[in-house]
């Protein structure tokens, strides 16, 4: 790997503590810590993302495994770890940071940058009484959704590399009190950059009013090209416009997939508006607004698949909150949170006409689109396959078909309710200006054929934590062209022995 390559600017630029003390603790005054990873001495590289290496400018792997698990680092890769604050479930959770992930530098391909990074790795000064580590459990969870979901065209942070780091770590899954050993694992991922909403909030809150002006001035300059900075003297205004943009985007392709991330606290989010931190999320299998996998979650439903939209824009408001200072204007910030709350809706509705295959969204769809999301809510039905029935000539479609997307057995009157709404759509599809085969051709690139349900990660993970990858990689192969059918074995309903077990309808956040 082109490891020389590899650069510490982050560092150069903002103030850091360089002590190396690992001690967990408040860093005031500093972005970042330097620390140095923890020793592991009997690691297994699983798998090597040598197409994203080479895109990223770090190229083939050569013999550097022991750069994946952060062991024997050349000297011009300099550890360390920031610190970020946060809102969680709605409250203000101070600092917080990266408690299990490491920075390696960056690396640039051309002009482009991309951070990177390790978790599981081991302990940082913001690991608040955990361990620094990751289970195989959890790192096989981040590694495929976040790699299913570039390949699905959303947002995201990506996965470089899983290895295993011979280590045992100790985890209670269902916080019951009955703490069981597991494999303790190392995921390298990447991103443009992995700053968060988390970082503004944390400066604003320390009152750093000139540092968090530099780490904005940093963020627009390379990350947002959109913005004319120069001599612009409403940039922080565009740039937080830039921010809700880039964010309203994910949150679309979240609802357009059906994926719930199930912990969207402001430190789990991307200043750049990607998917981050892939925790106790879900792909939702039938349709259920107040789905959410996070048992953590499951008193408020905070997270859950329908509130998502709201709970965006409720991020957006504490990061306006956060970086007020440089703008002074909450009349503007709260015109742009109000367009966002209006916008989300418009945009969700153009997504919901690509996913039936209309070209555009006519003033009667409203009620066609509520209609719709009443039907999937009362009749629980499959989000994904529902579309995938649609996906013919409108004529064709026949009820019969839908069977494979009932989570339960419907009775007569539900099964009427459907017919009738299938109906209603053939009719409004008839009201398009593009042909047919257009149609079709929207809808196959906006409903995906393969997603990585949570009952197939549940079943890789199970062989894989007795040494058989064999369905690890058959996922990774599948999740690369989500829109074909290539693997119509994992294009089915999740079959009902897992309905209720843990791990597939819900999980825990301990990871
Ligand atoms: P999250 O669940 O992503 O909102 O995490 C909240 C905070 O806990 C972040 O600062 C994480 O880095 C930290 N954290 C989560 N798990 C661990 C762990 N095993 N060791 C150290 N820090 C952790
Ligand atoms: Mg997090």
């Amino acid at each position: 790997m082109n490891l020389k390559s590899i650069t510490n600017n982050f560092t150069k630029l903002f103030p850091g503590d360089f002590s190396g003390n690992l001690m967990q603790r408040q860093t005031p005054d500093v972005l970042f810590s330097t620390i140095e990873p923890a020793d592991f001495d009997r690691t297994e590289l699983i798998y090597f993302n040598e197409e994203l290496s080479i895109e990223i400018g770090l190229g083939k792997l050569d013999n550097d495994e022991n750069f994946l698990v952060a062991q024997n680092l050349p000297n011009n890769v300099k550890t360390y770890a920031t610190a970020y604050a946060g809102h969680q479930f709605g409250n203000w959770a101070g600092q917080l940071g990266d408690g299990r992930a490491i920075y390696a530098g960056e690396i640039f391909r051309e002009d482009h940058q991309t951070e990177i990074q390790w978790k599981g790795a081991g302990a940082t000064p913001y690991s608040r009484h955990a361990d620094g580590r990751a289970v195989l459990r959890s790192s096989i969870r981040e590694y495929l959704m976040s790699e299913a979901m570039f390949h699905l065209g959303v947002p995201t942070t990506r996965a470089l590399s899983l290895s295993k780091t011979g280590e045992d770590v100790i985890r209670d899954i269902q916080y019951s009190g009955n703490p069981q050993k597991e494999q303790g694992a190392v995921v390298v991922r990447t991103a443009e950059s992995f700053l968060r909403f988390g970082h503004f909030e944390l400066l604003s809150a320390r009152k750093q009013t000139d540092l968090l002006k530099q780490l904005s001035d940093y963020t627009i300059e390379k990350f947002y090209p959109e913005i004319n900075s120069e001599n612009n003297p409403n940039q922080y205004i565009d740039w937080f416009q830039a921010i809700c943009n880039r964010t309203l985007k994910m949150i679309i392709d979240w609802y357009r997939i059906g994926f719930v991330h199930g912990v969207m606290n402001t430190d789990n989010m991307s200043i750049l508006g990607l998917t981050i931190d892939y925790g106790p999320y879900s792909m939702m299998d039938g349709y259920d607004l107040e789905f959410t996998p996070n048992t953590t979650d499951l008193p408020g439903k905070r997270y859950a698949f329908g509130k998502q939209g709201q709970i965006s824009h409720w991020n957006l408001a504490a990061l306006a909150n956060a970086i007020f200072p440089l703008i002074n204007n909450s009349e503007i910030l709260e015109k742009i949170l109000d367009d966002y709350g209006k916008r989300f809706w418009t945009e969700h509705d153009k997504m919901l006409a690509d996913k039936f295959g209309f070209d555009e969204v006519l003033p009667e769809d409203e009620r066609f689109f509520t209609e719709w999301q009443q039907l999937m809510q009362d009749l629980n039905l499959d989000h994904t396959l529902f579309f995938q029935n649609l996906e013919k000539p409108a004529s064709e479609i026949k009820i019969d078909d839908f069977s494979n997307s009932f989570y339960r057995d419907l009775n007569e009157n539900e099964l009427k309710r459907l017919s009738n709404f299938i109906e209603k759509y053939q009719e409004r599809k008839l009201k398009n200006k593009i042909s047919e085969t257009a149609a079709l051709e929207l809808m196959s690139k906006t409903n995906p054929k393969f997603i990585l349900r949570n009952y197939l990660l549940f079943e890789a993970i199970q062989e894989a934590e007795k040494g058989n990858y064999e369905l690890f990689f058959k996922l990774k192969e599948a999740l690369q062209d989500p829109y074909e059918n290539r693997f119509p074995e994992f294009n089915q309903k999740r079959p009902s022995k897992y309905d209720n077990q843990t791990g597939c309808s819900q999980l825990s956040c301990s990871s």
